[in-house]
């Protein structure tokens, strides 16, 4: 049977809150339950925002709660090179272009359309000649064609979603005017080289998956199985963030045990029916994905409570 590896890749943006909790505590509980192995990488494209104390301290906050892995890979600030390589495989596939759009131009002929904010691209610049590209004095961003085609993704917990990426979300952005890779392109490679068989992250970036399968399929490498979980709402319904300190893993760990921690998120998760304290180690024995929820949660008021 092929082994199964999961991963964390958490942003080192600041602590963690108890939503990443609840996503990395079920991406550690699935892999473990199964034997197989995790992999740490931290995702830090945005180095305006991300920092290597940060950094530090979630590797401290996932070994507090008990959720370890086995390897962790170069964390993506350390990678254009590689992506790089990649990048230029679908150049040589023909697949690339210039798009010199401005983000006005772009929020002005669309609507919003996918559920995280994508805007579904015309095309406006799949076919600018030669000269057109010239004139324009500032650097392009790179998108990359996509073929008029169903991509199904069959959820663990959200089930079957499907998407036409040329009618659902239009050539993407694949790496940015400044020369950045987007995280598309970055994800898809790590997780790729990493051999990753499972990807579970929050229900927020399902609308993400069939881009990443497309990327997969040019790169060679196989389709992981994905399982987007819940998202965590406080109770006025608003999505929790990093900006709720009153919910970040310092204040979470002045007032509770790491167990009282996971017991709290596994009886939010359906997987116990009362939130008693439990490590770790003990959800992972007789973990399924049947048992959970596929509905946004509400986190109780108390647990706002400092
Ligand atoms: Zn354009």
């Amino acid at each position: 049977m092929e082994n199964c590896i999961g991963r964390f890749a958490p942003t080192p943006s600041g602590r963690m809150h108890l939503g990443n909790v609840f996503a990395a505590m079920l991406a550690w509980l699935s892999v473990r339950s199964k034997g197989g192995s995790m992999v740490l990488r931290m995702e830090d494209l945005d180095t305006q925002r991300t920092k290597t104390e940060y950094a530090d301290v979630l590797r401290d906050d996932l070994l507090w709660l008990g959720l370890d892995w086995d390897v962790e890979t170069a964390p993506q600030s350390q990678r254009s090179h590689v992506y790089d390589r990649y990048f230029r495989l679908l150049e040589e596939k023909g697949l690339l272009y210039p798009c010199y759009c401005t983000r006005s131009q772009l929020h002005n002929v669309n609507a919003p359309h996918l559920s995280d904010g994508t805007y579904v691209y015309p095309g406006t610049c799949r076919s600018l000649t030669a000269e057109k590209k010239a004139a324009f004095t500032r650097a392009p961003a790179w998108r990359v064609t996509v073929p008029q085609r169903k991509w199904q993704v069959e959820d663990l917990v959200q089930g079957h979603y499907e998407e036409d990426l040329a009618t659902d979300c239009g050539d993407f952005v694949v790496r940015r005017a400044d020369g950045v890779y987007v995280y598309q392109l970055a994800v898809t490679v790590d997780d790729g080289e990493a051999g990753v068989t499972e990807v579970v992250r929050g229900m927020d970036l399902l609308s993400s998956a069939p881009r990443q399968m497309y990327l997969q399929s040019l790169f060679g490498f196989h389709h992981p199985q994905y399982a987007h979980v819940p998202m965590l709402l406080a109770p006025d319904g608003r999505r929790l963030s990093k900006r709720d300190g009153d919910l970040d893993m310092g204040a979470l760990r002045a007032r509770m045990t790491p167990e009282q921690l996971l017991g709290y998120l596994a009886h939010a998760a359906g997987l116990l029916p009362h939130p008693e304290a439990v490590s770790a180690k003990e959800l992972a024995t007789g973990f399924s994905w049947q048992n959970v929820r596929k509905d946004d949660v509400c986190i109780s008021a108390d647990m706002l409570q400092a």
